[in-house]
Parts: C-alpha cells; structure tokens; sequence
C-alpha cells in the first residue's frame, strides 16, 4: 500500500522543506485510539509529576530554540528573529500551564451556603479525556501552543493537526515531548490537509476540538463537532483596530501601530489592520508613521506571504481601498510575489473590503475621527470581536476606551502585550470565535468541572429530599428562607 504524501515548502525560494503523510481517517482513528489509552495514565499520573514532566519538556524546547526557529524559519518563511520570539512566548506559556494547572483545576471546598450547613462542598476540575488541537501556520508554535500546553497540564492527551504549511514544526514539537514523556503517546501529531482535521474532528472519542484558522473553516469544524456534540474552542481570524487619542505620544504609537502591522507580514491574527485618529492628532501622527514605514521593507524587517492565496485577496483588498482612499504607502505595485512591501491607505470607506474583511498581510487603513469615542464606535463596527489597542496617556480614558472596546483583549500604550502574559485568557468574540486559551480559563477550557456534595450528618426536623417530609418542615422552610431572601433592599 502506497500512503500519499505531500510537500511543505519554504515560501520565499519554493524548496521543498519535508514530505509528510497524508493521515487519513484511519490513522487518525488509530492515533486518537493511542491516545485514549496514553490519556487514562497521564492522568493517573497526577498533577505534581504532570508539572515535572512539562517543565521538563519545556526545558527541551528552550534547548531546541535554534534549530525550531531555523525551521520554522524554512516552513513560514518568517525571519528568524521573528521566529525565536514567537517560541520564547510559547516557552513562557507552558511553564505558566504547567506551574498553575494544579492550583486553578485541583480540589478545593467551597462554601455549601446557609440551607447546606451540613454538606461538604468540593470542586475540581478533571481531564476531558483526549482533545484534538488542529492549527493554523502563522505562528505555528506560538499559536497550537497556547492549546496544547494547557490541555496536557490539564491532564489530558493530545492529538495534534498542524498546518499542512507547517507540517514539520508540528511533527518535531509532538517528537520533542517524547524526550521528558517516553511512555505513553500522550501528544501525537498526524499530518496532513483539511480532510485530515476533518477526521479529527468527526471522532466521537475526542472529548473537545481546539480550533485555531479562519471563520469559514471553523464554521465547517463545528458542524463536523456537532454530530457527537463535541464542544469546541474556536480562535479565528480578526480585523483588530488601532486608537489613537488626543493625548497620546504619537512616537510610541506610530512605532507600536507599524510593527502592529506589518510584522510577519502582516499575518497575525491580532494584527493592527484598522487605524483610528483623533482629528486634534492626526496630521502629526501621520507624518510619524510615514517617517518610519520608510525603513520597513518585505524581506527584510519580514518575509514573505507563506500562503500563495493569500495574494490575490490582499491585491484586490488594495484595488478596493485605493478606489476612493489616498495612499500614503505603497500600491498595487507592492504586491511582488511572494512578497509585499507595505502599504497604508488614508480615508478608505468603512464598507470597503480593505475595513470589514481580515486582509492578512502588510496593509493598514487610517481613518480621521472626530474624537475618541467615534473611534470607539468605528472599532466596534466590525464582524470581528478578537482584540486591539489604544493609545492615551490618561490612564482612566484608556481603561474606559479597553473595555468599551468588543473584543477578547486590548493592548494600552503598547501592541498585543496580552499575547505574552500568560495569566491573561485569549480569545475573542462574533467572527473571532469563542472560547478562551491561556491563563485559568484556559486551563479550564480543557477540563470539566466536577462538583460532589457530601452530606457530613443529618439535621434533625429537616429532612426535605425525603417522602417524609411534613408540614412542619415545610413552614420551618419557609421562615428561614424568609429570614434569609425576604427584605426588600428599596
Ligand atoms: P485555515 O482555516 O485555512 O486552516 C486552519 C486549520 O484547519 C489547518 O490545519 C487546516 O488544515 C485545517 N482544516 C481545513 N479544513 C478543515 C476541515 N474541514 N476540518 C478540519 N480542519 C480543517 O486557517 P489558516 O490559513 O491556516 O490560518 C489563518 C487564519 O487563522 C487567519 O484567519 C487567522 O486570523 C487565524 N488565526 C487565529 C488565531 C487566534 O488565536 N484567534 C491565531 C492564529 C491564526
């Protein structure tokens, strides 16, 4: 029998990096079957020697760092600058998971309230079994880290779909844990396309889906979900806006807003795509980004685009914005596969593809507003929830302005800082997804809570759950419960 195979490819020469199997239903089948065994002993495991082996595993990866980001360097064609930051995060990351998966999941009484006076209350958080991550390739360690790493310190085994653009940087993180976990296949990888992750997907004995990629291709895994109502966690794409207020230091934000931008090529999901300028600032703001976009050059403060679809999108997302919009960078002629230079366009309509639809590469849309709060409202005109930033130096206008803001998470004075913070959850909401990775909710994303009442002894005369109940227990109900809820607080 012959298994088909396919190629992942450096993006900016087309040399082929690795030849990787096409996985289908079959092997994932058997995948996910290793997996529900190697599941029943990493729990059994326990959590203090879970922690030891991840922070083990997390050593591994710190002492691979070079040779992971040459090679994600090869799959995206990123910079391997760009490529190390991206796998100290993830390293951050896992040590968080690791040290905080048995505080924030372990057992814990909590407080049975008046009526349970003679109950034991406890509540834990227990593994879910196997859990399926399927992952996008812009930052393909970064990103199905942030799943993978609370999952296992959550107690669960993990089968791995990475981008069949990075195939190989999966393949080596699942290789890598097998050096502080040599038992049990407890994180597998399986290769392949769309199909592969559809596999993973319609198994009834994967206990949740973590999803990272686009709105449609997430809307086709929840449908795949929902015939064995297998819950999922959705971190989809984003078309994050960037506020600038009157009393912002308009250095620091035209820096933050270009790198915010522009880095990676623009392809991060949590990237800066829309620009929103308080009028008092804007002339000004806008010679200080003009000033530095000068210095940014594709190939060199970036690579190229990793996935050759992507061009055509970004090139008629150009042609939309430059229809009514004035350029201030770039054009048309930015785009040179496999690479683009960057482009900012001024005054582009708000119903424009280049404003509502996530245009992923290296392209910025600026807007003049009246004040901060048409910002505001601009920002939250949007399909997508998933995160953004604002710059002001009054503390309290920025607070209001972040929270305001509809999204999962938003950056003040500087761009995705919540990214490297791994106390803080990710994720976002309309278009962007549901469901949180990282920090405790995302420790609790990859567990289900169990919660156990013991009663520790009678109380004589208050026997409720019984047939024997009287009357008189009745009444003795109703005047404690009067006591307790009856008075009116107005
Ligand atoms: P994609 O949707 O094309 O693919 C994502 C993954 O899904 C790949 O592994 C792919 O093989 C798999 N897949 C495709 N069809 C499938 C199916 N029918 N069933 C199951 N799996 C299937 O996305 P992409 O191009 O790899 O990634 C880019 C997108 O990811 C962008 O929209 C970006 O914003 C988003 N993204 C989001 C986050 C986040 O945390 N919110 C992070 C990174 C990227």
């Amino acid at each position: 029998m012959t298994t088909l195979t396919f190629d992942s490819l450096n993006p900016a020469t087309g040399a082929v990096v690795g030849s990787h199997p096409k996985q289908g239903p079959e092997a994932v089948s058997a995948a996910v079957g290793r997996a529900e065994v190697a599941a029943g002993w990493w729990a059994e495991l326990g959590a203090a020697e879970r922690r030891r082996r991840l922070l083990d595993y997390k050593a591994v990866i710190t002492q691979n760092l070079r040779p992971l980001a040459a090679l994600v360097h090869e799959e995206t064609g990123k910079p391997v600058g760009d490529a190390t930051l991206e796998i100290v995060l993830a390293i951050t990351h896992l040590d968080w998971a690791a040290r905080n998966a048995a505080k924030v999941l372990g057992r814990r009484r909590v407080s049975p309230g008046m009526l349970g006076v003679n109950i034991a209350a406890t509540l834990e958080y227990l593994p879910l079994g196997v859990v399926g991550v399927i992952g996008p390739w812009n930052y393909p360690v970064f990103t199905p880290m942030g799943s993978i790493a609370y999952a296992l310190a959550a107690g669960n085994a993990v089968v791995f779909k990475p981008s069949e653009l990075t195939p190989g940087v999966g393949v080596r993180l699942a290789e890598l844990f097998t050096a502080s976990v040599p038992e049990h296949p407890v994180f597998q990888t399986v290769t392949g396309l769309g199909e592969t992750g559809a596999a993973l997907a319609g198994d009834p004995r994967v206990k949740k889906i973590a999803f990272t990629g686009s709105t449609a291709t997430a809307k086709r895994v929840m449908a795949a979900c929902a015939g064995n109502l297998t819950p999922m966690v959705a971190e989809c794409g984003g078309k994050d806006a960037f506020i600038v207020d009157a009393d912002a230091d308009l250095k620091a934000a035209a820096d933050a807003c270009l790198w915010g931008a522009m880095s990676n090529a623009g392809q991060t999901c949590v990237g800066v795509e829309r620009v929103y300028v308080v009028e008092a600032v804007y002339e000004p703001f806008m010679r200080e980004l003009a000033d530095r976009v000068s210095a940014v050059k594709a190939g060199e403060s970036y690579g190229p685009i990793t996935m050759p679809g992507q061009m055509a999108i970004i090139r008629r997302h150009i042609d939309e914005a430059i229809k009514s919009g004035k350029i201030v960078t770039g054009g048309p002629e930015a785009v040179r596969a496999p690479f683009v230079d960057p482009v900012i366009v001024e005054g582009v309509p708000e119903d424009s593809p280049a404003v509502r639809e996530e245009t992923f590469g290296p392209t910025l849309t600026v807007r003049r507003t009246r004040d901060a709060q048409e910002a505001l409202e601009l920002a939250n005109a949007s399909a997508y929830g998933l995160a953004g930033t604002v710059f002001s130096r009054n503390t309290r206008r920025a607070m209001e302005l972040a929270r305001l803001m509809r999204t999962g998470m938003t950056a003040i004075n500087s761009v995705i800082s919540f990214a490297g913070v791994p106390a803080l959850p990710f994720g976002g909401v309309g278009d962007s997804g549901f469901g949180r990775i990282h920090g405790a909710d995302g420790l609790r994303e990859f567990a289900r809570p169990k919660a156990i009442s013991r009663q520790r002894f009678a109380v004589p005369g208050m026997n409720l759950t019984s047939f024997s109940r009287g009357q008189e227990e009745l009444e003795r109900l109703i005047r404690v419960v009067t006591f307790m809820h009856g008075r009116r607080k107005r």
